[in-house]
């Protein structure tokens, strides 16, 4: 089969011929249909200096996909080939304590498709059953594509109670675009983003930010003076991982407030731990998605209504890599995704 490889420590991928997956009784062998290119596949690509840390090679890349199923091991139950499924990317282990708990997100020795073990940029994988979601009939495969960072957004918005809150989201990649839409769907009062790009802006303000604003010194500061509001926002998210702005998420938070902290800066950070003491501020680290409890509530978000599909801007055949990859890495651009095949319409 076809799959995007990182073959060779250095920049780029390549689109090779390997051995189908084998597959155990516990599993089920699906047919990739779409995939979306992600920030972490950016870093991989790149051959970035956490990729190097992270990875061993050869390594097929990718964790988000929708596909179809095409074979379910002897010892699979509740699925059944035809099945339009995706599935959680952190592999759990199920024997931790925290496993056994039943908070999985939380897993010790969790394992990341794409990353620890090879990935979905593949024409068929094999995974786990106790890791597939099965997608609701009717879903555009573009979104069923990018229901892992959809969850990121879900995850993170739901952390908080958002009805009537002021929110801010520094970052306006897809997760922070996405997570400025959950807002607004869960009744946050007024939703600003911020963010050096201006294309990205734009896709924020389309899902439905009430403000967007570009990054800069003092940006917040003149925004909250603009709305009249003197005190700080009551829920921010920092979402883009830069210095800069996790100092503007934790110093424009309401006394009281929340911070819900997604963005991965690539050093250690210096705050002000004595302000956010005495200002009594709750920092929330936010990582993947509850198993299965974001799926569920991304199911029940399409169902109402919220639409993630103008996050999506370029669409290439999964041969196209280069000029995928190029798309993903540049500005202008939201989501991303690789066509690998169509599903065949057999019956679930
Ligand atoms: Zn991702
Ligand atoms: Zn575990």
């Amino acid at each position: 089969m076809k799959a995007l490889v990182k073959t060779t420590a250095a920049a780029g991928l390549s689109y090779v011929d390997i051995p189908e997956p084998s597959m155990g009784r516990e599993d089920v062998r699906i047919r990739v249909l779409r995939t979306g290119i992600c920030g972490t596949d950016v870093h991989i690509h790149r051959w970035d200096g956490w990729a190097q840390r992270t990875l061993t090679l050869p390594r097929v890349v990718g964790h988000e996909f929708v596909g179809e199923i095409v074979e379910v091991g002897a010892g699979v139950g509740a699925l059944r080939p035809g099945q339009l499924v995706g599935a959680e990317a952190h592999l759990t282990c199920e024997r931790c304590a925290h496993c056994r708990a039943g908070a999985r997100h939380l897993c010790t020795g969790t394992q990341g498709l794409g990353v620890q073990r090879d990935g979905v940029f593949a024409e068929f994988i094999t995974l786990p059953a106790r890791s597939i979601w099965v997608h609701a009939p009717g879903i555009s495969l573009d979104v069923a594509a990018i229901f892992d960072p959809f969850g990121n957004a879900v995850h993170a918005a739901d952390t908080f109670d958002l009805g009537g809150r002021t929110v801010l989201i520094t970052g306006a990649g897809p997760i922070g675009a996405l997570t400025a839409a959950v807002a607004v769907h869960r009744g946050a009062r007024l939703v600003a983003v911020t963010d050096v790009n201006p294309f990205r802006l734009k896709l924020a303000q389309t899902l439905g930010a009430h403000h967007a604003v570009e990054a800069a010194p003092g940006a917040v500061s003149r925004l909250l003076a603009d709305l009249g509001m003197d005190t700080g926002f009551d829920v921010a998210f920092e979402m883009s991982g830069n210095p800069q702005a996790l100092h503007e998420t934790l110093s424009h938070v309401d006394r009281g407030g929340h911070v819900g902290l997604l963005g991965l800066p690539p050093e250690p950070v210096p705050a002000d731990w004595a302000d956010l003491s005495l200002r009594m501020i709750t920092v929330h680290g936010i990582s993947g998605r509850r198993v299965f409890d974001t799926w569920h509530s991304m199911r029940e978000l399409l169902r109402d209504g919220l639409d993630p599909q103008p996050l999506i801007t370029h669409r290439f055949p999964a041969d196209e890599h280069d000029e995928a990859f190029a798309a993903a890495a540049e500005g202008s651009a939201g989501k991303v995704v690789l066509t690998w095949s169509e599903p065949t319409g057999a019956t679930a």
